[in-house]
């Protein structure tokens, strides 16, 4: 045991009596709880309402008894605070919070005491994330990280966003990688699948990404970190620990170091191969109540109620937390700000953004710019049920004009290609329907205002909800719903009567299809992974706790799907190459895009006069769902040049056409002059 003295911060302040949660204080300085040294280790914990606060130190994360315990002293700011001299790196610590008020368990215990809590801003933890742990940040870092720097990109609108799950991504033994389901997944070059094809971190520079989107990677609460052997899965929508990397997806979680220093090692290997990092971030709702940090270190104050006292529930998880009271404001900032400096992060997904308030993401938007302005923001702009917040002030889809660089998920281009959320088996643009024609054009044109779009017959938007069109992700799938090919086996009739689901060659044309909408929308592209592999879920439409079986990527779908991997590579590259396809800017998107009328399950445009100084003085889209090839008739009598034909990309090109062009069946056709 370390021997220490033990030093009081500031005088004793009496405890006040607030009348309710919304007068409590704001914690001066960071909400950070613990500042390490060699010398002395500084703790405060936020707790405005307590009534004592208490510091137990361990040896271990999963030790019975503490090695040391010493009373916090009440702040004026709501907060308790304590140090402890001496060098204390590697030990662990918990805060117990006790509150005179509470009911008592019984009448014998004069005080409630809660349960232990790491506090609401660990940045280290033991396994679990039970216990935080005492660590030098520093001896974190790999090597070469203080050179890491983010990969150049001059605008937002050049980014081509992939989104991934450490666990899909990596497990299954095809990907020939050796820290399957981990962060150091990302970190392995030379990874093949038994074709000999490349996998991991080499498949993504392949398709030219610029961006992977990590499904929830801090510390999240549904995986037991000491029975990793049991494999089990989870999306990781429950948080526990903000602050700090989940520790399934780390070689040792009881190791508080490990989880940091492999998620940097991870960043620093995506960063080195020019692929940015966006994290996905939660901070809408906690696994549960009673025993969240949140709870545990500032009762009723974190989450949101209705008017009887129950607790909001618009994340459909059982509660939503406030992020219009300023501690949790701050909180968040600090947060995205952590995962910015410490972590080198270079974008943001909020989950059900449209739970937070547009005060709060407009205050992290300029708190980015501050940083970088090419850090993406964006979430989604809808709620699972209705949060306990005025609707003028959510941050919802169609508030999107109050939010400048804040961008949202595009639903109405989605199931204008696949079909609506709530009915897997119904079909849209993709299988051969009419009507859909307006939303997609809604989606390319980035939800902004544009005389070519007939709002009226758009579905769920009727009005243009995006300033710039980058502020609108464009995508046909994603982590939630099926995957592309199960939705269209689900919702497309067979031509041939005689089979029940359509055939693979008609599966792949219509998933290039897609993702052409996709990949020349002036939104931000954004792809799931594995749909270039035509990778399936075997139909499960909410795969979040699925075993490997449904979840993991099969590689050896590569050598299979070849050709498709070559045309989601292709259209990355021409997009790359031609910054007609991401203007960035409204008013060049309205002055330079121009809709075709074409027949019925066809969408076609062109990009006119060098659209955002490209070198092609125009190119035309033209995309045909319909399952016969269709005649359109060409912008002008000038010869075009093909460089997206038959499934096929080649910037160097596919053959001429003049006057008019026959777009095959199921198909894309792009040319230029
Ligand atoms: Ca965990």
């Amino acid at each position: 045991m370390i021997m220490a003295t033990v030093a009081f911060v500031g005088c004793q302040v009496s405890k006040p009596n607030y009348e309710s949660v919304n007068n409590y204080p704001v914690k001066s300085g960071s909400v950070k709880e613990v500042t390490y040294s060699p010398q002395q280790t500084d703790f405060s914990l936020w707790s405005p309402n307590a009534d004592s606060v208490r510091l137990s130190l361990y040896e271990s994360s999963e030790a019975l008894e503490p090695i040391h315990t010493q009373w916090l002293k009440r702040q004026k700011d709501g907060s308790w605070q304590g140090s402890i001299t001496g060098d204390w790196q590697g030990k662990f610590y918990s805060f117990r919070v006790w509150d005179d008020q509470r009911p008592m368990a019984n009448d014998q215990q004069p005080k409630w005491e809660l349960e232990e809590t790491p506090g609401i801003f660990a940045v280290a933890v033991g396994v679990n994330g039970r216990r935080g742990a005492i660590i030098d940040m520093r001896s974190t870092d790999p090597e070469g990280w203080s050179n890491d720097r983010r990969p150049a990109m001059e605008r937002q609108a050049d980014a081509v966003v992939y989104e991934l799950h450490h666990r899909d991504f990596s497990i299954d033994p095809s990907s020939g990688v050796r820290n399957r389901g981990k962060f150091l997944a990302l970190t392995e070059h030379g990874t093949l699948s038994p074709q000999g094809l490349a996998t991991g971190i080499d498949h993504l520079k392949e398709l030219g990404v610029t961006h992977v989107q990590l499904l929830p990677s801090y510390d999240y609460g549904s995986i037991d970190e000491t029975r990793l052997d049991d494999n089990r899965y989870n999306w990781g929508y429950d948080p526990i620990n903000y602050n700090v990397p989940e520790g399934s997806y780390s070689t040792d979680p009881y190791d508080p170091a490990a989880r940091i220093r492999e998620f940097k090692q991870m960043i620093q290997a995506l960063h080195e191969a020019g692929i940015r990092v966006i994290l996905d971030v939660v901070y809408n709702h906690t696994f549960d109540v009673a025993h969240s940090n949140f709870t545990l270190t500032a009762p009723g104050y974190f989450y949101r109620t209705r008017e009887d006292g129950s607790l909001g529930n618009a994340s459909g998880c059982g509660n939503e937390t406030a992020s219009e009271r300023p501690m949790m404001r701050k909180f968040m900032l600090e947060s995205v700000r952590w995962w910015v400096e410490e972590y080198h992060l270079d974008g943001f997904r909020f989950d059900l953004m449209a739970i937070h308030d547009i005060e709060t993401m407009n205050a992290i938007r300029a708190m980015l710019d501050e940083i970088d302005p090419t850090i993406l923001l964006y979430g989604e702009g809808w709620a699972a049920e209705t949060p306990q917040l005025e609707e003028t002030l959510r941050p919802i889809k169609a508030n999107c004009t109050k939010m400048p660089g804040i961008g949202a998920f595009s639903d109405e281009m989605r199931d204008g290609l696949r079909g609506p959320f709530s009915d897997d088996r119904v079909g849209a643009f993709l299988a051969g329907l009419p009507g859909n024609e307006q939303s997609i054009r809604f989606g390319l044109v980035g939800a902004v205002e544009h005389p070519g779009v007939e709002l009226d017959k758009v579905n769920y938007s009727d009005k243009p909800w995006a300033l710039q069109p980058t502020q609108l992700i464009a995508y046909v799938s994603c982590h939630d719903d099926m995957m592309l090919t199960d939705r269209l086996r689900a919702s497309v009739k067979p031509a041939d009567k005689g089979k029940k689901v359509i055939a693979d060659d008609e599966l792949m044309r219509l998933d290039k299809l897609a993702q052409t909408v996709v990949l020349t929308s002036q939104g931000l592209p954004f792809l799931w992974n594995g749909e270039e592999l035509m990778r399936d879920k075997k139909g499960v439409h909410n795969s979040y706790c699925s075993p490997d079986s449904i979840n993991a990527i099969d590689w050896t779908l590569k050598a299979r799907n070849r050709d498709l991997c070559a045309y989601y590579a292709g259209l990355i590259a021409l997009r790359k190459a031609h910054p007609a396809f991401r203007m960035g800017d409204a008013d060049a998107v309205r002055k330079h895009l121009e809709f075709i009328d074409t027949p019925e399950c066809t969408v076609a445009f062109c990009l006119k006069d060098n659209a955002g100084g490209d070198a092609w003085k125009e190119i035309v889209v033209l995309l045909n769902a319909n399952r016969k090839p269709v005649e359109i008739a060409l912008p002008t009598q000038e010869q075009y040049t093909a460089v997206v034909a038959n499934g096929k990309v080649d910037q160097q090109g596919l053959g001429a056409y003049k006057e008019k062009a026959v777009v095959p069946a199921q198909s894309a056709l792009i040319l230029h002059l």
